[in-house]
């Protein structure tokens, strides 16, 4: 949107052209759009969490905290010693720090020409459809993004993966794992050949564990156990879709040299004392967001075999506490299903524009018992 009289500010041209991150409006909504755990914390822990929020020295600069909290997610995941974490706010953050750590600026690729050098501008490589994020990032700080896309089963193209990787030598690779919006987890033999390539030309590998509590694998399982092969593989995680995306607390996994560089460039104060409080009382109480996340994924293999009975709709599959479907009636598109179902009170997310691959698909986050049978009666309604 330009406004006429403030089109003299010194604002890039791509900003001013480009649309805020849209946030739909959910009042009166049951809100299955964003992959939130529909379960509250119970009274009891609500109340306990109360109090250690009202102690916590707010009037302190966060420190104590946040390494405690380091700690603790080490001692949880029983991280390897030569490894270290990162805080970021949300995982969103870490997207944005990992990018500006990779950055060539001018100043560094001069400096390097006039010692007889070239350096290349740093890339970022997804798979895409993916998470819209991690083109942002490129975007923002002006870094090239390649993407390359998917097959028509929503999985990684091997072939054209390993072929783009030799081709442009991204800094970064990003494999959200399983993926955002598609919900599929990757073959962990794609996995495997694609971080041996980043590897072989001097990039990092991001694996993307945002959907972790509904997967049931983790890259994490495989970087200990074959620790040489995974060096330069950093694991992403979040509380998010745990239950604590309000909390906003987003970690990362990586071997202690390269956790470092990725802190350096980190705000010093990214993580508020109450994240971090919210975050190590999620822990503490594991079990319950565990049992939460178990309890989602029987709901989403109860929506799956119902959603399967609908012949208007392809299914994907997920080991993520989302499902994408595609509409097949071409009379009957996303846009108009999704509208109804709104009508309807249920706000799921139309993803049809998203990408030209995501053509007429609806993402559906998994909710509790009662609100997925209303989603389905919601859907069936405006089918
Ligand atoms: C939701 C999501 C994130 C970001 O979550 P935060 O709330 O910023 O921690 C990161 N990656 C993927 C793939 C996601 O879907």
């Amino acid at each position: 949107m330009t406004n006429p009289t403030h089109t003299n500010l010194p604002i890039r041209a791509d900003v001013q052209a480009m649309r805020a991150y849209a946030v739909a409006d959910a009042t009166g909504c049951i809100k299955l759009d964003a992959m939130e755990n529909p379960h509250p914390l119970p009274p009891n822990l609500q109340t306990q969490l109360g109090q250690r929020l009202g102690q916590a020295a707010i009037n302190r600069y966060p420190h104590q905290q946040t390494e405690q909290l380091k700690k603790a997610l080490a001692a949880h995941n029983q991280l390897p010693a030569d490894y270290g974490v990162v805080l970021g706010n949300g995982s969103d953050e870490l997207i944005t720090l990992l990018a500006t750590a990779v950055l060539t600026t001018a100043p560094a690729m001069q400096a390097a020409q006039q010692h007889g050098n070239t350096i290349q501008p740093a890339a970022i490589l997804a798979p895409q459809p993916s998470f819209v994020m991690y083109q942002l990032a490129a975007q923002f700080l002006g870094l090239e993004f390649v993407g390359v896309p998917l097959d028509a089963n929503f999985q990684l193209d091997v072939a054209a993966m390993l072929a783009a990787i030799a081709q442009h030598k991204p800094a970064l690779v990003f494999l959200a794992y399983p993926n955002n919006p598609t919900g599929t987890l990757w073959q962990a033999d794609a996995m495997r050949q694609i971080i041996a390539t980043v590897k072989q030309h001097g990039g990092i590998a991001v694996v993307d564990e945002a959907y972790q509590p509904f997967s049931p694998v983790t890259w994490l399982d495989t970087l200990k156990a074959q620790p040489h092969d995974n060096a330069h593989v950093v694991v992403m995680r979040t509380m998010s879709k745990l239950g604590l995306a309000g909390a906003r607390l987003g970690y990362l996994f990586a071997s202690a040299y390269l956790a470092n560089q990725i802190d350096k460039v980190r705000p010093p104060y990214n993580i508020s004392v109450l994240n971090a409080e919210c975050a190590l009382f999620a822990l503490e109480h594991h079990a319950q967001f565990s049992t939460q996340a178990d309890h989602i994924c029987q709901e989403r293999s109860r929506l799956e075999a119902e959603l399967r009975q609908i012949a208007q709709l392809q299914l994907y599959p997920s080991s993520a506490n989302m499902l994408l479907v595609r509409c097949l009636d071409t009379a009957n598109s996303a846009d108009k299903i999704h509208a109804n179902m709104r009508k309807n009170g249920v706000l799921v997310k139309n993803v049809s524009t998203m990408h030209p691959m995501l053509h007429n698909c609806l993402r559906l986050t998994v909710g509790t018992s009662e609100e997925n049978t209303a989603m389905l009666a919601a859907l069936k309604a405006s089918l």
